[in-house]
């Protein structure tokens, strides 16, 4: 056992939860360390968790090097641009992928730096009376102390066992991340965010996609209408979803992949060369606490919390993935900041209703606030105002005017309640229904607000306006 070091607070988890909560920690002049034992594919020390090694950082890389593909093959032609034949490299594609989390994975280096977080690189473990002890990957072991300590140890891809991962034909959403090429048929079981976003790369790089889901329910997170509608287009564009598909076995073969699903209509069974296992996360709790630490977990593992991140443990606060709420990288970011200003003496809140969703295949689906469903369910009276990017002028400058905003307020009051946009940009677009409702906004607040021309922002105004029965360039207003 090594020395004892003792600091204000000892962070374990350096994702976008932790570090931002370190790096909050320090700047507000608290002596912080942080915990983390992600190694990268060298066997290094790699910052920035699951969001930027091998979630939303890498998989928006190759969504944006893929849409570029497809862009030039089907898309450009319209604009008068031949670019004659396209390839793809994909050994390349995946470079200038993994060169993009290098790039913002030493940048937490260098944060960390610049605000005198010090880094530890292992795995931590709570014990009692706030002592964190410390393994590094060559075994060496030392305890930690502090007078606060902030967990956020994030989450790991759920496994079945109808489909055991051979990180070779079956893997998980991380394999996916690294295919050394565009697989013929790819089968991915999840028809979720991270199944849809994956399978969107694929398609477009030229795989056949089955998406097997076991929900009869298309995204039923999401606003009911607009999942459907975007349901539609992902079908439309070629992606296999089959609902109501609950995957029970599989047998890797030689040179392919045989699953074996159930839906209504009996058995069935689909053949690929890889297959995608993409049915959810679970928190990182195993392991985390020595048992005379008495962490308190919920049922699912996840470590248990108030509002403001405090767990059963005076002085230990869990953020992030590791705790209830949506497995977002803002949502633990914004966690990260509310405890460490909390620890500070500050009384900071977190938003919870004000958590925006995005799902980044063509087009974007994003929203925030109540869905159309929920409203009903909790009986509110609403009116919705909704407005097509196909009136919309810069969305046809641009050739894609695929969805629209909907905005739902109260019938009452006309406070906004939700917003739903599908469409390209619409992962930008919510900043603004965000902002919106986080100064809790009425439609009219929006309808009033003057948006430049033209931009696709001009829809969110025109949908506002349609709250209020009154857009301009809809085709029937309602007064
Ligand atoms: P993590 O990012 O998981 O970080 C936890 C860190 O703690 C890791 O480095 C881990 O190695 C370390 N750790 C765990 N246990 C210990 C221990 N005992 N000691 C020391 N260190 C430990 N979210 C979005 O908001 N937008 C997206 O576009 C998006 N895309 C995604 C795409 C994919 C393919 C995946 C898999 C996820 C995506 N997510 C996205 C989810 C997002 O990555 C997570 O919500 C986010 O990373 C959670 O942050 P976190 O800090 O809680 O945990
Ligand atoms: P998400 O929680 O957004 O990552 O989505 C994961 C999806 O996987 C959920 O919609 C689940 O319904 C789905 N799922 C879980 N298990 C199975 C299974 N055995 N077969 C098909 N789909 C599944």
């Amino acid at each position: 056992m090594a020395n004892n070091k003792s600091y204000d607070v000892i962070v374990i988890g350096a994702g976008p939860a932790g570090y931002v909560a370190a790096i909050r920690c320090a700047q507000l002049g608290m002596k912080t360390v942080c915990v983390d034992n992600w190694l990268n594919i060298n066997g290094q020390p790699s910052l920035g968790g699951t969001c930027l090694n091998v979630g939303c950082i890498p998989s928006k890389a190759l969504l944006e090097s893929s849409e570029l593909y497809e862009m030039s093959q089907k898309d450009l032609a319209g604009h008068g641009i031949s670019v004659g034949d396209t390839s793809i490299d994909v050994h390349k594609m995946m470079g200038r992928k993994d060169g993009v989390v290098n790039d913002l994975t030493s940048g937490i280096d260098q944060l960390f730096k610049a605000n005198g977080v010090e880094f530890v690189a292992g795995s931590g473990k709570l014990l009692t009376n706030k002592r964190v002890r410390v393994k590094t990957a060559d075994k060496k072991t030392q305890t930690l102390s502090a007078e606060n300590i902030i967990l956020a140890t994030g989450s790991h891809s759920v496994d079945i066992p109808a489909a055991p991962l051979d990180n070779d034909r079956i893997v998980d959403s991380t394999g996916a991340l690294s295919f050394d090429s565009v697989p013929k048929h790819l089968g991915i079981i999840g028809a979720g965010v991270i199944g849809l976003e994956l399978g969107s790369v694929w398609r477009r790089l030229g795989a056949q996609v089955t998406l097997l889901e076991a929900q009869d329910q298309f995204l039923s997170i999401a606003d009911q209408s607009t999942a459907n509608d975007a349901l539609r287009l992902f079908k439309k564009q070629g992606l296999d979803i089959r609902l109501g598909a609950r995957v029970t076995a599989t047998k890797v073969n030689k040179d392919h992949v045989a699953v074996s699903y159930e839906d209504n209509d009996g058995e069935h069974s689909l053949d690929c060369d890889k297959l995608i296992v993409a049915v959810g996360r679970r928190p990182n709790s195993q392991g985390l606490f020595d048992p005379e630490a008495q962490l308190l977990l919920d049922e699912w593992g996840f470590a248990h919390v108030n509002k403001h991140c405090q767990t059963n443990i005076p002085g230990v606060y869990a953020i992030g993935d590791v705790v209830r709420g949506p497995m977002l990288a803002h949502k633990g970011s914004e966690e990260g900041m509310m405890v460490a200003e909390r620890i500070a003496g500050e009384a900071t809140e977190v938003n919870y209703a004000t958590i925006p969703s995005v799902i980044y295949t063509m087009p974007e689906l994003a929203w925030v606030g109540k869905t159309e469903q929920e409203l009903k369910k909790e009986g509110i009276a609403y009116t919705v105002g909704r407005f097509p990017f196909a009136a919309n002028g810069r969305a046809r400058a641009a050739g894609d005017t695929t969805g629209y905003v909907k905005i739902l307020a109260d019938a009452g009051n006309d406070h906004i309640l939700g917003i739903h946009i599908l469409g390209r940009q619409a992962s930008e677009l919510i900043a603004q229904a965000v902002i919106a409702m986080e100064f809790a906004a009425n439609s009219e607040d929006l309808a009033l607000t003057i948006f430049a021309h033209p931009t696709l922002s001009e829809a969110m105004h025109e949908a506002a306006l349609d709250a209020q029965g009154r857009a301009i360039h809809a085709a029937r207003p309602k007064k």
